[in-house]
């Protein structure tokens, strides 16, 4: 069967890699989470002490692109790949709400998507991939066959976000997730480089009120119009 590039953006929190994962596994396609790569830039600048709450140091970051690679490496027990900085395998220690307060930050910086968006465009070249996150439809794959464009109030997105996060650690608080969300969005779409917009292109999904077998079912059948 003939294989289609699915690019899949949206705002924070919407289930993009929720959705994208249900459609790789139903396809054999592979799924690549670009937000996770921004992340683990995000982690790296952390521990090298070049962002803060008070500063950030972007040339120091920029001059130090070059001196550590990200790569993804299959989980068989998840049925997806954990994203790699270096040789750690950093997939949980990217997903906790500091890295979330800086990474905006960290991908407005040209230079860092240039990196990664080279590397999404090897990754995905081959097609018979599933790719989420901001830019996918407009930069990285502008050709894409699909082109979805997610969407959902903050407060359900910061709902979804925050019970997520609460799994993990109890002491995480609501407001401070929906703040978060809401400045992402804003970051995120505001941005010079590669700014959060929907391609013309994009189907526009908004899921506040659509259950996940739903719009699985919605988005395998644009699939197979595609296809
Ligand atoms: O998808 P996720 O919420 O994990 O993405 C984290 C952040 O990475 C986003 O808020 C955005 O700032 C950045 N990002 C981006 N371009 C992408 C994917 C993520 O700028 N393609």
């Amino acid at each position: 069967m003939k294989k289609i590039t699915i690019a899949i953006d949206g705002f924070s929190s919407t289930g993009k890699s929720t959705l994208a994962k249900a459609l790789a596994k139903s396809l054999g396609y592979i799924y690549i989470d670009t937000g996770a790569m921004y992340r683990a830039v995000t982690l790296f600048a952390m521990r090298k002490g070049l962002i803060s709450a008070k500063n950030f140091d972007q040339a120091r970051l920029v001059e130090l692109l070059d001196t550590f690679d990200l790569h993804f490496e299959y989980n068989v027990a998840k049925g997806y790949a954990d994203i790699y900085l270096n040789q750690e395998n950093v997939e949980e220690l990217i997903r906790t709400l500091e890295v979330s307060q800086f990474v905006s930050q960290i991908a407005a910086v040209s230079e860092v998507r240039k990196k990664l968006v080279e590397q999404q465009q090897i990754l995905g070249k081959s097609k018979g991939v599933v790719m989420d996150g901001r830019d996918i439809g407009t930069v990285v794959f502008p050709d894409a066959e699909l082109k979805i464009f997610m969407t959902a109030s903050p407060e359900i997105r910061a709902q979804r976000r925050f019970k997520e996060l609460q799994a993990k650690d109890s002491k995480v608080v609501y407001e401070d997730v929906l703040h978060n969300v809401i400045e992402r969005d804003q970051i995120d779409t505001s941005r010079q480089d590669s700014p959060l917009v929907k391609a013309d292109d994009a189907v526009e999904v908004d899921n506040s009120n659509l259950s996940r077998e739903e719009q699985f079912d919605l988005i395998l059948q644009l699939v197979k119009e595609r296809i």
